[in-house]
């Protein structure tokens, strides 16, 4: 160990497990330019309610920017999520980048509030570090994995979907499965009511 070289210029990254929160003061007082690097592990990550990101890593460089912080990186989770095709829950791997700048609300010298700058409709959203100079990166983590979900998931690139699923499940003799998988095949829906959003086909009198 005593022979181990060491720099002072190119710390390890900090690494965080089950936390999303840096200290930056220090970074604050550093010239623009001025990085350091994280990696963030969370066992869990509530994105609403209902879905939960598991697995969730992380890199994170965080550069001293004039207005703050530019926090940006790529995130690494494993959301469930319905699949289109036959609604089952699906384990969805979500890998994304992201950049978010963070503003001080105190100035980290004087101690002064930082009043907000007037909104701008041109300018980048962005959050914002508290007096007590801790920056917290569970909203752009939190926000990025939301926008790295997949448009259309799927529970597998095959998954044959509700219909064939309805098909191949139990009694054919089952007069509702089959009413609704001649819905879902989009066959003639006669006088039922589709209420799968299609039109029907023609109209029987009323
Ligand atoms: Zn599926």
């Amino acid at each position: 160990m005593a022979n181990q070289p060491t720099s002072r210029f190119a710390p390890k990254p900090a690494r965080l497990s089950n936390d999303t929160t840096i200290h930056v003061a220090q970074l604050l007082q550093e010239v623009v330019g001025a990085a350091r690097q994280a990696r963030v592990a969370l066992d869990g990550l509530p994105l609403d309610e209902d879905a939960l990101a598991r697995g969730v890593e992380a890199e994170i460089k965080l550069t001293r920017i004039p207005a703050g912080i530019l926090a940006a990186g790529e995130v690494a989770a494993t959301v469930t999520v319905p699949c289109i095709r036959c609604l089952e829950d699906a384990a969805v791997p979500v890998r994304t980048d992201f950049a978010d700048e963070y503003r001080p609300t105190v100035d980290v010298m004087s101690g002064a509030e930082i009043s907000p700058e007037e909104a701008n409709e041109h300018e980048a959203e962005y959050f914002t570090i508290g007096g007590d100079h801790v920056l917290d990166l569970r909203e752009s983590l939190r926000q990025a994995i939301i926008l790295g979900l997949p448009m259309a998931p799927l529970c597998r690139e095959d998954c044959p979907g509700l219909a064939e699923a309805v098909d191949g499940a139990g009694d054919p003799d089952d007069g509702r499965l089959a009413v609704l998988g001649r819905l879902l095949d989009g066959g003639e829906a006669g006088d039922a009511v589709a209420d799968d959003g299609r039109k029907p086909a023609r109209r029987t009198g009323s």
